[in-house]
């Protein structure tokens, strides 16, 4: 296999204290040296300088629509977007048609992704059959077949006492419950935030006790199994503050946010229409300046997409009847570096935990692993970034199959310029 040899960057891995200026040399998929001033004796040469060398990203939520959604998105197209966004690996939600109930569809997914060569990809299976809500799926089996945790995503995990058994086979199996909080009786029929937009508008409204009281459930249920609880796309304001107490109280919790959640508020609905509508959708001025705060103090563990496509005829629908998701994988680096490095909210340090040292740590695969590292002797799993390039987001121009985001025309700083995945640059910004 060919090596590879990248020159002059700043090499940044907070896990392993690593912050300067270094080579690395790649052989076999593996990190052979990391040292300055390694001669060039590679096949291939990268120049780095004046980029940032992270271990590689990795986004634990997205929807990649295969099987049963190919009209939006494949493994293909969704994976092709993901190294173009700087990810190394994903894990893709179950919720596909069929849902990931089965070790077979999980092997499935892993398999065919394999064969792509661009992405890793570590499945998160379904925590019930269907998803419906019903009975438990088999955790163990499809542990065993390479799924890393466990969600009903798009709905939350139905009742708790489900939670309850599900947590205590979780915490067995060493693998995390993810939950999308809502509360559907809560929610019922919104499809927007509860308030003055939605007023405005005349669109009914999801109120932030949806999510909350779900965040509480979760939150007791999590502390008396002792299973690791991770949540979903946190939006509110209460919810990050009673992840903060949880993690204050010892529970064992892990958050993540979107990047349209610290980016966007909902009177970007009243201007980008159907390309705003998300589950949990986008909250008030007051939940993304808490949101934004739990990420500066440490509360929120991770950056997670939620990439969620939908073919343009889906979201041409009205608003009402339009379904909910937008695109992330290709814009989250940039609106990360512009919206919470750029401003000053947090360092580039700890941007890396946020996108690669703690989702890694979240999953915490067995093979392929440890990820979100750069050693010697570990896994090639590289991105390169450039901090301060400038470049406008054209959603038409993307790899995704699916156009629909609210970020399309805008313009940020910060962009993945090589993506390189077990030694195999798989991703080079033209
Ligand atoms: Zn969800």
């Amino acid at each position: 296999m060919a090596s590879l040899l990248i020159k002059g960057g700043r090499g940044l891995s907070p896990e392993d204290n690593l912050d300067g200026e270094v080579d690395i040399l790649v052989q076999d998929g593996v990190i052979r040296q990391i040292a300055s001033g390694i001669g060039d004796r590679a096949d291939e040469t990268l120049d780095a300088r004046g980029q940032i060398v992270s271990p590689g990203f990795v986004d634990i939520h997205v929807h990649l629509r295969e099987p049963g959604g190919e009209i939006s998105e494949t493994l293909e197209t969704g994976l092709a977007a993901a190294v173009a966004g700087g990810f190394t690996a994903v894990c893709p939600m179950p919720n596909t048609k069929p849902v990931i109930d089965h070790p077979e569809l999980v092997r499935r997914t892993i398999e065919k992704a394999q064969q792509l060569g661009l992405a890793r990809v570590f499945p998160i299976a379904a925590v019930s059959m269907e998803s419906n809500g019903e009975s438990l799926t088999d955790l163990v089996a499809l542990v065993t077949a390479g799924a890393v945790a466990f969600s009903d995503d798009g709905r939350p995990v139905k009742t708790a006492g489900l939670m309850r058994r599900a947590m205590e086979k979780a915490r067995e199996v060493g693998a995390p419950i993810i939950d999308h909080c809502e509360d559907p009786s809560l929610s019922f029929r919104g499809v927007m935030n509860e308030g003055s937009v939605a007023a405005r508008l005349g669109l009914r409204g999801i109120p932030n006790c949806s999510e909350d009281v779900c965040v509480a459930r979760d939150l007791i249920v999590a502390e008396s199994t002792g299973a690791h609880l991770h949540v979903a796309h946190l939006s509110t304001a209460r919810a990050v503050e009673m992840v903060r107490v949880g993690k204050r109280r010892g529970t064992r919790v892990t958050c993540e946010v979107t990047p349209h959640h610290f980016s966007l508020t909902d009177e970007a609905v009243a201007e980008h229409g159907t390309q705003a509508k998300m589950n949990p959708p986008l909250r008030s001025a007051k939940d993304l300046e808490a949101v934004l705060a739990g990420i500066a103090d440490g509360t929120v563990d991770c950056i997670a997409t939620d990439h969620a496509p939908h073919a343009p005829e889906l979201k041409a629908k009205s608003f009402a009847d339009a379904p909910f998701g937008v695109i992330g994988l290709e814009t989250a680096l940039g609106l990360a570096m512009t919206q919470l490095v750029h401003s000053g909210r947090i360092s580039l340090a700890h941007l890396i935990v946020l996108m690669s040292t703690n989702p890694a740590r979240i999953i915490n695969p067995s093979t392929d692993g440890p990820l979100g590292r750069l050693r010697v002797g570990g896994t090639a799993d590289i991105t390169v970034f450039d901090p301060s390039l400038e470049w406008t987001y054209h959603a038409a121009e993307g790899r995704s199959k699916s156009r629909n985001s609210p970020f399309d025309g805008w313009k940020l700083k910060g962009a993945a310029t090589t993506t390189v995945v077990a030694g195999r640059i798989v991703f080079r910004r033209a």
